[in-house]
């Protein structure tokens, strides 16, 4: 794996006089990783990724994108290595229909007419579509909504995707087909980075889960490594999978720890026994 995104040292205030957010942050993303940020709500995740995304600039320390210092990267350059998919689609989505939506950013990277209707059908393929491309992207409830921001960051074909919480406010249904997305488009070749509040997304779908509180990183590992920390997850207001608090109530946390629903049986299989 190469490195894709190193962070050095940021550090991140909003404004001159406001408080430093992110506090001298190091971070290396591989290449071809799944990751999970997580951690409570006020601990810098939405931050930090906006940082990567480029929509937020350091206040000090460096950024470097394939060895290249964002410092010295056009922005054009930097959109087609990194797409940010917004928490809320709605503040992504600004044009009258779904293809000019899909186009714009493309458009924007200077392709000619044939390589942006390409791309346009390409990610709207991707995310099942396509058939809508000449509707008003409000046409939808929001699991379609979300599914139109996601295409519109894919067709600029970028290395890395951030997801801000991208099944928030989704039923589960939806959150299924999203998640499915996201696994489609990782196996594809993008490195995923997303932000979730759902472990057992995380556990499910995460091959890295990084935990962020006060504006640091505190825990780095797999999901399985993370959800161990359970104390300090306490403290961050962040809860296990179900599967993990279940297999634990069940005696077995001398056993590899498990996070994946895959442990049903077992888990039923010492109910049976124990009664
Ligand atoms: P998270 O994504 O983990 O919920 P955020 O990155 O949104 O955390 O917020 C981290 C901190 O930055 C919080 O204290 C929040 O109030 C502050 N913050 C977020 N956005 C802004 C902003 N636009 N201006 C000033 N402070 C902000």
């Amino acid at each position: 794996m190469s490195k894709l995104v190193e962070i050095e040292q940021v550090r991140f205030a909003y404004s001159e006089d406001g408080p430093e957010i992110l506090h001298g942050l190091d971070l290396t993303i591989e290449e071809g990783e799944y990751i999970a940020l997580i951690g409570q709500n006020g601990s810098g995740k939405t931050t930090l990724s906006k940082l990567i995304g480029g929509l937020n600039i350091p206040t000090s320390g460096d950024i470097r994108i394939l060895g290249r210092s964002v410092k010295d990267m056009a922005v054009k350059e930097r959109a087609s290595l990194v797409g940010y998919c917004y928490q809320n689609p709605d503040h992504q989505i600004f044009l009258n229909t779904v293809e000019e939506e899909i186009a714009y950013g493309p458009k924007n990277l200077g392709l000619d007419a044939p390589e942006v209707e390409a791309r346009v059908v390409q990610a709207l393929e991707a995310v099942g579509l396509l058939k809508y491309r000449k509707e008003e992207p409000y046409f939808a409830g929001k699991g379609e909504r979300q599914k139109i921001a996601v295409a519109s960051v894919l067709a600029m074909q970028p290395k890395l995707i951030v997801l801000d919480e991208p099944t928030t406010g989704l039923d589960w249904r939806d959150s299924c087909n999203m998640m499915q997305l996201i696994r489609t488009i990782h196996e594809a070749g993008h490195t995923i980075m997303i932000i979730t509040h759902n472990m057992r997304l995380v556990a499910e779908n995460a091959q890295r889960a990084i935990v962020m509180s006060n504006g640091e990183i505190q825990i780095d590992g797999t999901p399985k490594e993370v959800f161990r920390h359970e104390d300090f997850l306490a403290k961050s207001f962040v809860q296990p999978p179900q599967i993990t608090q279940l297999w634990k109530r069940v005696g077995a946390e001398g056993e590899p720890w498990i996070c994946s629903e895959d442990a049903v049986p077992a888990i039923m299989e010492r109910i049976q026994k124990s009664n």
